[in-house]
C-alpha cells in the first residue's frame, strides 16, 4: 500500500512549495461527502474541492453524462467544430440567469479566466480601462485576477507589478459601513480616476475567500446607481456563490439589483472544469471574433456534467436543501456561541456559513484558534476550510446532496472540535 508520508514526500520533491497543500492525506476515492484515502482513511468532506462539489462527488447522473459523451468526443475546440450541447448550455444559462433583457453566454475553463474575460469584455464595451474591486475580494490567482484580489499575502506579494487601472475600496464589513464604501468610490473619482475611464466594478455577492461577507442590498443599490450615472458596468463574480450554494442557483437573485455580467465556475462543472460569463447581450456581443477563447474553453466533458449539474439542482431541489441545511448549521452553531466568548460571528446566506473567532479578551482575531479546530475536526475525520483577511473564519461547503446523518454526524464532530 502506498502510504501517506510515502506520497508526501515525493510530492515535496516532485511539486513547488507554492501550490500550497493544506492535507497530509492523499485521496484515493470520493462518493457524495465522504473521501478515502489512500490507506483507507474517511473524512466527511467540507471542503467539497473548494466549493465545487454542491452535486456531491461522482454524482450518479453526472458521472452517466460524462461516460455518455466520451462515447462521442471529447474534444473538437468549440471554436473550430461547435457543438450542440455547448449551445444549449448556453440558452439553459441565458434563461436562468439573473441578467435584465437578452443575455448571452461564453464558456472557459477556470474560474479565474471567467473573471478575466468578463474585465476584457466590460472594457471592449465601455472602451475604457479602468477597474474597481473590493478591498478583502478573492478573484484568482493570474496576473489580473490577483491584481483584482484584495489581499497582499499570500496572492499578491512577491509577483512584482499589478496590472494597471485597478483600485480597491473598502468592503463593508466590521467596522465600514455601506456608506463608507459608496463614499470611497467617490473619492475615488475625485482623487485617482475620473468616473468616465472606469470600465466596471467586480464584486462577490458573497465575499468568499474574504469570510464569507454578505454584500448588504444598500451596497448593490449604491453601486447600481454609480454604475448607471456613470456607464459603468457591474460584475457580480458568482464563482464560489453560485450554483444553489446561497439557497439560489445565483446569489444575485437574493437581489433586485441587477449585474451587467456574472462570472461562474467552480460547481456549473459539478468536479469537471468550465467556467463562463453570462451578461446582457449587447455588452457580450462587443468584442470582435476571436477576442474571447480558449482552447478548452466549452470542453464537451464539462459541458455534459454541467447540463447534469442543473439537472441534478433543480431534480433534487438543492437551492431548497442548501437553505434548510444552512439553518441547521447556523442554529447548532449559534447555540454553540451562546457557551462560546471566543466566537464572534456566525453568519451566512443558505448554506455559505460561516464563524468567526476573536479573543475573548483582547478582541484580536483569532487565526490561532481557529487553526486548531481545523485540525482538531480533521483528526477526528471531518474536512473544513478556513477563510477571512485574518484567517480567523471557519468556512462550511458540504455538498448539498450530504446525507443527513452524515451531516448530523459532522454538525457533533463541528461542536466538539470547537470545544477542543
Ligand atoms: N473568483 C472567486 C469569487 C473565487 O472564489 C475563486 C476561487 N476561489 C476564483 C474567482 C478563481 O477561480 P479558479 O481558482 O477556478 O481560477
Amino acid at each position: 500500500m502506498t502510504t501517506n508520508t510515502e506520497l508526501k514526500q515525493r510530492r515535496l520533491a516532485a511539486a513547488p512549495r507554492g501550490v500550497g497543500v493544506m492535507c497530509e492525506f492523499h485521496a484515493a476515492q470520493a462518493d457524495n461527502a465522504l473521501i478515502t484515502d489512500v490507506e483507507g482513511n474517511q473524512y466527511i468532506d467540507f471542503a467539497a474541492g473548494i466549493a465545487v462539489l454542491n452535486t456531491g462527488h461522482r454524482h450518479p447522473r453526472i458521472v452517466a453524462a460524462v461516460q455518455e459523451q466520451l462515447t462521442h468526443f471529447t474534444h473538437t475546440a468549440y471554436q473550430i467544430v461547435p457543438y450542440e450541447s455547448a449551445i444549449s448550455l448556453a440558452e439553459r444559462i441565458n434563461a436562468l440567469s439573473p441578467i435584465d433583457g437578452p443575455a448571452k453566454t461564453a464558456f472557459f475553463t477556470t474560474g479565474v479566466e471567467a473573471v478575466e474575460n468578463a474585465v476584457k469584455i466590460a472594457r471592449f464595451a465601455t472602451g475604457r480601462s479602468g477597474v474597481i474591486a473590493f478591498q478583502g475580494a478573492f478573484h484568482g490567482r493570474t496576473l489580473m485576477g490577483l491584481t483584482l484580489t484584495g489581499k497582499v499575502l499570500p496572492y499578491k506579494a512577491g509577483f512584482g507589478a499589478m496590472v494597471p487601472d485597478v483600485y480597491h475600496v473598502p468592503f463593508p464589513a466590521k467596522d465600514v459601513t455601506v456608506e463608507d464604501s459608496l463614499a470611497a468610490i467617490h473619492m475615488l473619482f475625485k482623487t485617482d480616476v475620473a468616473p468616465q475611464r472606469v470600465a466596471a466594478i467586480i464584486l462577490e455577492p458573497v465575499q468568499g475567500e474574504g469570510g464569507f461577507n454578505p454584500v448588504p442590498t444598500a451596497l448593490f443599490e449604491g453601486l447600481r446607481k454609480i454604475c448607471d450615472e456613470h456607464g459603468i458596468l457591474l460584475i457580480a463574480d458568482e464563482v464560489q456563490t453560485g450554483f444553489a450554494r446561497t439557497g439560489k442557483l445565483f446569489a444575485m437573485e437574493h437581489h433586485t439589483v441587477k449585474a451587467d455580467l456574472i462570472t461562474m465556475a467552480k460547481s456549473l462543472g459539478g468536479g469537471m472544469p468550465i467556467s463562463g460569463v453570462v451578461g446582457r447581450a449587447a455588452v457580450m456581443d462587443a468584442p470582435n471574433p476571436g477576442g474571447l477563447g480558449g482552447t478548452y474553453a466549452a470542453n464537451p466533458l464539462a459541458v455534459a456534467a454541467a447540463h447534469a449539474v442543473l439537472d441534478v439542482i433543480e431534480g433534487e431541489k438543492l437551492c431548497a436543501r442548501a437553505v434548510e441545511l444552512g439553518d441547521r448549521l447556523q442554529t447548532r452553531l449559534k447555540a454553540i456561541q451562546q457557551k462560546d466568548a471566543g466566537i464572534s460571528d456566525v453568519r451566512g446566506l443558505g448554506s455559505m456559513v460561516a464563524v468567526e473567532f476573536h479573543n475573548a479578551t483582547t478582541g484580536a482575531p483569532d487565526a490561532a484558534r481557529v487553526n486548531a479546530i481545523v485540525q482538531a475536526a480533521l483528526a477526528k475525520g471531518l474536512l473544513l476550510l478556513t477563510c477571512g483577511l485574518y484567517g480567523n473564519v471557519i468556512r462550511f461547503l458540504h455538498p448539498l446532496t450530504i446525507e443527513d446523518a452524515q451531516f448530523d454526524k459532522a454538525l457533533d464532530l463541528i461542536e466538539a472540535a470547537i470545544a477542543g
